[in-house]
Formats: C-alpha cells, sequence, structure tokens
C-alpha cells in the first residue's frame, strides 16, 4: 500500500464547505492533502496527513511559492490532483453590479483555478486528475450577474484545460453544485433558499460531502477516460430545465399514486 506522502493533493477554499469537505474525504482515503485558503484562524479540524497552507488563488505569486514548495519535497512526493473549491459570491443584480463585483469573482472563480493549474500541472505525472467546482449558475441565467459570468467562464477554461493537458495525461473536469448548505449559501436571503429548493426535482438541499464524494470520483482512476465533462450535482435542479413547474401544474405524473 502507498503511504501518504506518496499521493498528495492540492484542494482550494479548503477551510470551509466543499473545499473542507473535500480535504476530509481525501485525508479518509489515506491522501496527503495540501489544504490552501486565505486564512486559517477558525478552520475545521483535520486527520491526520493535512497540510495547512495560505493562499490566495488570485494571485500568480503564491502559486509558484505553493508550486516551488511542493516540488522541493522531491521524491517519493506525487502531485496526483487539484480541486479549485475556492470561490466567492457576488449578489449584485444586473441595475447594479459594478466592475468590482465583476473583477473580483472572476479574480477569484475563474483567473483563481486558471493560474492554479498553469502553476501545478507542470508537477502532475500522467493520470493525474484536475477537478474545477463550478455552480448551477453557470449553465443558467443567474440573479447575481458578476457571479454568475464567472462560473460560465470557468466552464470555458475547464474545457481549454482538458483539451491542453490530454496529450499529457492529466484530465480536467468540473462539479456543478447546487444549492448547497455551507457558509456562502448560509449568508444567502432566505428567498434565494426557498426557491431553489422548490425548484429542485429531489426537494432539499445537498450536503457538501455529497459533492466532495463525486470530486473523488473524477480524481480517481475510476474516471480515467472522462475529461473536460460537466457533471451536475444539483438535485436535478437544472437538469428540468423549467420543465418542474409545468409538470406541476399538470398534476401527477402517477396519476393512480
Ligand atoms: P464557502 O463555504 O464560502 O467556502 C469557500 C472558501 O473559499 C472559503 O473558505 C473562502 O474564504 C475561500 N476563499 C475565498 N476567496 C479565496 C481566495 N481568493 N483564495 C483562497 N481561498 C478563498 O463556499 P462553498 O459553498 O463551500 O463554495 C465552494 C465552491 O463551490 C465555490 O467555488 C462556490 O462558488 C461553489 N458553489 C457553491 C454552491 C453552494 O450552494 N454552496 C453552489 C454552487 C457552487 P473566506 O471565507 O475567507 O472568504
Amino acid at each position: 500500500m502507498e503511504s501518504r506522502e506518496e499521493r498528495t493533493y492540492v484542494v482550494t477554499g479548503a477551510a470551509s464547505g466543499i473545499g473542507a469537505a473535500t480535504v476530509s474525504a481525501l485525508a479518509a482515503a489515506g491522501a496527503r492533502v495540501c489544504a490552501a485558503d486565505l486564512a486559517w484562524a477558525d478552520g475545521p479540524a483535520f486527520d491526520d496527513g493535512v497540510e495547512r497552507v495560505v493562499l490566495d488563488v488570485a494571485d500568480p505569486v503564491g502559486w509558484s511559492a505553493l508550486a516551488e514548495r511542493i516540488s522541493a519535497r522531491g521524491a517519493p512526493v506525487r502531485l496526483e490532483g487539484l480541486v479549485n473549491a475556492a470561490g466567492i459570491t457576488r449578489r449584485a443584480r444586473l441595475d447594479d453590479a459594478t466592475s468590482d463585483d465583476f473583477e473580483q469573482a472572476f479574480a477569484v472563480n475563474a483567473t483563481g483555478p486558471a493560474l492554479g493549474i498553469q502553476a501545478l500541472a507542470p508537477l502532475m505525472p500522467q493520470g493525474s486528475s484536475i477537478v474545477n467546482v463550478g455552480s448551477a449558475a453557470g449553465v443558467m441565467a443567474h440573479y447575481g450577474i458578476a457571479y454568475g459570468a464567472s462560473k460560465w467562464a470557468l466552464r470555458g477554461i475547464t474545457k481549454t484545460a482538458a483539451m491542453e493537458l490530454g496529450p499529457r495525461g492529466i484530465r480536467v473536469n468540473l462539479v456543478s453544485p447546487g444549492f448547497i448548505e455551507t457558509p456562502m449559501t448560509a449568508s444567502a436571503p432566505g428567498e434565494f433558499r426557498e426557491v431553489n429548493l422548490e425548484s429542485t426535482p429531489l426537494g432539499r438541499a445537498g450536503r457538501a460531502e455529497e459533492v466532495a464524494s463525486v470530486i473523488l470520483q473524477l480524481l480517481s482512476p475510476d474516471a480515467s477516460f472522462v475529461t473536460g465533462a460537466e457533471v451536475a450535482v444539483d438535485g436535478g435542479l437544472t437538469g428540468h430545465g423549467g420543465g418542474l413547474p409545468v409538470a406541476r401544474a399538470m398534476g401527477s405524473a402517477h396519476p393512480r399514486d
């Protein structure tokens, strides 16, 4: 069996929500994890094998320093994966959004993952895997215009990276969460939660662990021929494409129930 030292993963946004759940799941699976976030003051407790680092994903210098730190360890360390989970929301509507809203949302949610891929892919051997955390807001109209647009951009970055890194045997995929209970959604207006749950066929919010488990599958060799793909982890929110209210208006699909 391989030691922790041999399988290393970098996870951003690791102090909270989906990133933290991903770190815990990887550590529980026996991997070594470099958990990166802006700050660690009140961060979660993790198992052995998790190293906390401070990183602003929007800062290319920070990414270079992290790459140097990882490569300085030398063999037998193998960087087998990167999970770009750091993200910020910007909720201003079309009428009010400022250029700062766009700049900040794009810097963290789109440029950040691209910089991370640029810095760390050179350390990754054939068979490695990168997972970007997009959003349901990146496949449909979203009330927070800058956030939604940045997540649409991340889909393009994912597909381009998958094309560029495919010949090196590195896979790049995207997971698109719907409404997940995390500190990010806890700060949303109550109506946002209510309407999202009403629009979700499974009728409930998702848990960060439910997103993490899909991320782990995409990281694993079980997904060895999957790249450039997008996996919705949204309880059916985006799949019905507006069909749900229509179906409801037409009554039960199982009239004899
Ligand atoms: P979260 O609980 O707010 O976690 C995000 C983490 O990223 C926080 O620890 C945050 O630090 C960190 N972060 C923010 N800016 C950063 C930067 N520049 N560099 C490094 N770390 C940074 O949010 P979450 O819900 O887990 O979200 C994780 C990802 O899923 C995000 O990309 C989000 O857009 C996406 N997503 C979430 C949902 C959902 O329903 N929760 C749905 C769709 C997509 P601070 O707390 O200090 O800002």
